[in-house]
């Protein structure tokens, strides 16, 4: 199955920080691809911003490079980039300064769609918003797009909501968390919401727990330093793991408009009970064969912060009281992969003989490395040997499915899409993030008070012992790491 492109209509988007990784990495070569399937119209204009200097031809030698290194092979494309090269232009500007913003103004039409992505550190979205409004350079319809991280507590959060707020509508304001732009995560709403096979199964009657893994096998690399102030619970669970949480066991919108979703995320969020400190595991990777621990690489011998972290989550509500929500995230572990498990109850009554290992009915929606779904089932085996089971799964791998194994889309493409089409759907809203981190904070307070050491783990397992055992001791196992 092909899949059907729509233009998108003719915008100009303004990269804050374009000369960053971020920008180079992930932005440009997004928008690239975009250009590349007919998406992004040649009409669009893409004004790269940020401090250094460069010429209008040295910054496109410098997005040419970056499109080289970091979009896919397909895309390289000599003509196709010489015309999205033709549609960027740079504009020297400092943040925090006056130089530069009559040139951005100057840079940009008035009867096209205008945004502004904020590549940039979430302490310059203040002072950028109030230069974009003294400068009259944002309209009432303007979009502005900012990146994770959204605040290190609940604190900081509000703040910087209110620094976005001072000059933008929440209706204009796009908060990234690009788990939300994977194709699977979207297809998890239209599994649940557009079959009428799940609903009814949908609830602790039937749903033993869930599972949440989003697993990686490396280390915090060069990121040590930053990780090291933020640990597994801010940078992964409060965001993307929450955001999984939400999409799993919100009730059906009644609309799929955003704020009917984002409602209904919200009422999950303050649906979760509070954590006990003995549902949570936290660890830290050690060293093996020299390549250091997590310490070593966070640069503090000392460190408390966790890079793995296992928790038992509940949701008080009639739709899940009973079925507990297990969330497991780490670096260094067995493999990198993410998945939501969902794991279905026993039949009341089993009639045939016991099979050993069983371990039942299971939607599997998988993120990561492969997007796809498997649903694991229960057979007869095959051949005359009496009625033994066997367990099955039917496996949906999208790339198969759907024959999309020429240009896999990266959740930034899709998201920087939407942010043009004005759809905030897979956008998280202020209050949202507000309250994820009223749920995180009183749990990180509470590892901090205590000053708990994370307990250590060999890299390439699937983390410490008790995180096993926080299943284990409930009857339950979590599925193999990679
Ligand atoms: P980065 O490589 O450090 O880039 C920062 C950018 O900001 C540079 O282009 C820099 O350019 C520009 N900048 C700094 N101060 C400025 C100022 N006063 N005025 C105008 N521009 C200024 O950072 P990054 O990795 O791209 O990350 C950008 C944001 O995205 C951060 O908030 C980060 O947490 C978030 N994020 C990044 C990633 C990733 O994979 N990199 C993933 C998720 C979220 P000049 O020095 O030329 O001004």
């Amino acid at each position: 199955m092909v899949s059907r492109v729509i233009p998108v209509d003719p915008f100009d988007l303004v990269i804050f920080g374009a000369t960053g990784d971020l920008a180079r990495r992930k932005i440009l070569p997004g928008l690239f691809h975009r250009f590349m399937v007919g998406q992004v119209p040649g009409t669009a204009r893409i004004i790269g911003a940020a401090r250094s200097e460069y010429d209008q031809q040295a910054f496109r030698d410098m997005v040419r490079d970056n499109l080289t290194e970091f979009a896919t092979k397909a895309a390289k494309q000599t003509e196709l980039v010489e015309q999205f090269l033709d549609m960027i232009v740079y504009v020297r500007v400092d943040a925090t300064g006056n130089d530069g913003w009559s040139d951005l103004a100057a840079a940009l039409r008035s009867d096209v769609v205008r945004a502004f992505y904020l590549s940039v550190t979430p302490s310059l979205f203040g002072a950028i918003g109030a230069k974009l409004h003294a400068n009259d350079i944002a309209t009432p319809d303007s979009r502005i797009v900012v990146e994770k991280p959204f605040g290190h507590d609940l604190e900081t959060a509000r703040a910087l909501n209110a620094d976005l707020r001072r000059n933008f509508e929440e209706n204009q304001i796009y908060r990234i968390d690009h788990y939300l732009g994977k194709e699977t995560v979207q297809n998890l709403m239209a599994l649940r919401f557009a079959n009428s096979l799940w609903e009814p199964l949908w609830n602790s009657t039937h749903i033993d727990h869930v599972q949440i893994t989003v697993a990686e096998s490396l280390g915090v690399e060069g990121r040590g330093e930053y990780y090291d102030r933020s640990g597994a619970m801010r940078d992964m669970v409060q965001n993307h793991l929450m955001q999984l949480l939400c999409l799993t066991a919100m009730e059906p919108p009644s609309k799929f408009e955003p704020n009917s979703v984002r409602d209904e995320k919200v009422k999950v969020i303050e649906a979760l009970e509070p954590v006990d400190l003995a549902d949570i595991v936290r660890g830290q990777y050690r060293d093996r064969d020299g390549d250091g621990s997590y310490r070593d690489h966070a640069g503090n011998p000392n460190s408390r912060t966790e890079s793995f972290v296992a928790m038992k989550v509940k949701i008080g509500n009639w739709r899940w009281a009973g079925t507990p929500f297990y969330l497991r995230t780490g670096k260094k572990l067995r493999g990198r992969s993410s998945e939501i498990a969902v794991v279905f109850r026993d039949p009341p009554h089993m009639i045939f003989p016991k099979m050993e290992g069983r371990r039942g009915n299971a939607l599997i929606i998988h993120l990561q490395p492969d997007e796809g779904i498997t649903l694991r089932n229960t057979i007869k085996e095959p051949g005359p040997g009496g009625m033994r089971l066997a367990e099955v799964t039917l496996d949906m791998t999208f790339a198969d499915a759907l024959d999309q194994h020429a240009e896999p889309q990266d959740a930034y493409e899709r998201l920087i899409m939407d942010v043009i089409r004005g759809d905030q759907t897979l956008f998280m809203r202020g209050d949202e993030v507000e309250a994820a981190w009223a749920w995180a904070d009183p749990i990180i307070t509470g590892w901090e008070d205590a000053r708990l050491t994370p307990a250590g783990y060999d890299p390439g397992g699937s983390g410490p012992e008790d995180a096993l055992m926080l299943l284990h001791r409930e009857g339950r196992r979590w599925r193999e790491i990679g």
